[in-house]
């Protein structure tokens, strides 16, 4: 059986482990903690990068430093993971939901304005399968309306947003504040790990606080304040040494692990483009502003059933092929408390997207072959 995702193992996760085990100092903000956190803020120009113990709980974090509040409305895809809105949910916000572009499942920036109301409070763009959401459009409502930006940028590491200004921008480092994943179905793994980025200095401070479970403990620590307790609402928010010294062992092979994912992405998409022109199926499409991270491989048929023919077939073969999302705005926790609006791009992912098997070690040679035979 060809899994749908297998973790990669650099082979020095066990040896971090160990060090900081016998370090002493095993709980979290230590030295494989702040060797993470540089990492993102040196090569991704992130102003604070702070490890969470998972995307979920950085898009928690965000949330509660831009203080929503009951009746506060967040505008974000429909089309994606079940954390983006739950995160703004559990702190009683509502949530709009826009369409995908009709090429893309990312959000139609263009369609954002006409959901903004005096209540929004943030624009939440997810860079769906890490290739950037329009951001120079969605970074110009956020300032016309006062709006604040969360990236959702879980599946979004080493990706890139080229804006009109011709500047290319790490994804993670241009909204307010944005969220990552290492998920161990993500690129760069932990197990279950997240980083919370805050581009936005006026955040750092109660961000270490919220991290730190509303307590100034950072402060304390390097000597700002002579006693620490609490001052703040906050959590568990940081993961121990232990995560943080697997997640070390990824981030310094960050290039190897990139390569090899693009190798792979790159032999789907050469070697299935006369067959998807064939079968009506459409292959990945990366805007122009945008680069591709080799997330994930994705397939979008021309219908459900083409969709559920293509992955019976895979599967007789061995194969695993996943789809994903079906749509939040339809989902049985929120289809009534959605708006009615009806979102048909959103739709159509749910109904005819199927993501291949990529990972590390895989060689696509006998999915490909699998599929165009
Ligand atoms: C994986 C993922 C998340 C959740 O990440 P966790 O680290 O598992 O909490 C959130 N949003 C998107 C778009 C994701 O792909």
């Amino acid at each position: 059986m060809i899994p749908f995702n297998k973790p990669y193992l650099t082979g020095k996760e066990t040896q971090y482990i160990e060090e900081a085990v016998k370090s002493g100092k095993i709980s979290g903000n230590g030295v494989f903690t702040k060797k993470c956190q540089d990492f993102f803020e040196t090569n991704y120009n992130i102003k604070k990068a702070l490890l969470t113990t998972s995307c979920t709980d950085a898009l928690e974090m965000a949330a509660i430093l831009i203080n929503i509040q009951e009746g506060d409305e967040v505008i974000m895809p429909s089309y994606t993971f079940v954390s983006t809105a739950n995160a703004f949910v559990l702190r009683g916000a509502k949530i709009v939901f826009a369409d995908s572009m009709p090429n893309h499942p990312n959000i139609d920036a263009s369609k954002i304005e006409a959901l903004i109301t005096s209540k929004t409070k943030a624009i939440v763009p997810v860079h769906y399968a890490g290739v950037a959401c329009e951001m120079d459009s969605i970074m110009d409502l956020a300032k016309k309306h006062n709006l604040f930006v969360i990236e959702d940028a879980a599946q979004a590491i080493d990706s890139y947003f080229t804006g009109k200004d011709g500047k290319k921008k790490a994804l993670g480092s241009i909204g307010h504040l944005a969220a990552f994943s290492f998920h161990e179905t993500k690129n760069i793994i932990a197990g279950e790990g997240g980083l919370l980025a805050i581009n936005d200095e006026q955040f750092i401070n109660r961000a270490e606080i919220i991290w730190e479970k509303g307590t100034n403990r950072s402060s304390f620590f390097r000597g700002e304040v002579d006693k620490y307790g609490w001052v703040d609402i906050g959590s568990s928010f940081l993961p121990s040494e232990i995560i943080a010294a697997f997640l070390w062992a990824q981030l310094e092979n960050l290039e190897k692990i990139q390569t090899k994912r693009k190798e792979i992405w790159n032999d789907y998409f050469s070697k299935l483009n006369d067959w998807a022109k064939k079968n009506n199926i459409s292959l990945p499409e990366l805007p122009t502003y945008a680069t591709n991270n080799a997330h994930m491989f994705y397939l979008i048929c021309k219908n459900l059933e083409q969709r559920s023919q293509l992955i019976e077939k895979l599967k007789s073969n061995n194969i695993l092929a996943v789809f994903h999302y079906i749509s939040l705005h339809k989902s049985p926790f929120y289809h009534d408390k959605h708006d009615g609006r009806e979102l048909r791009e959103t739709d159509n992912f749910t109904d005819t997207l199927v993501r291949l098997p990529l990972f590390y070690e895989l060689n696509p040679e006998s999915i490909i072959e699998t599929l165009i035979n």
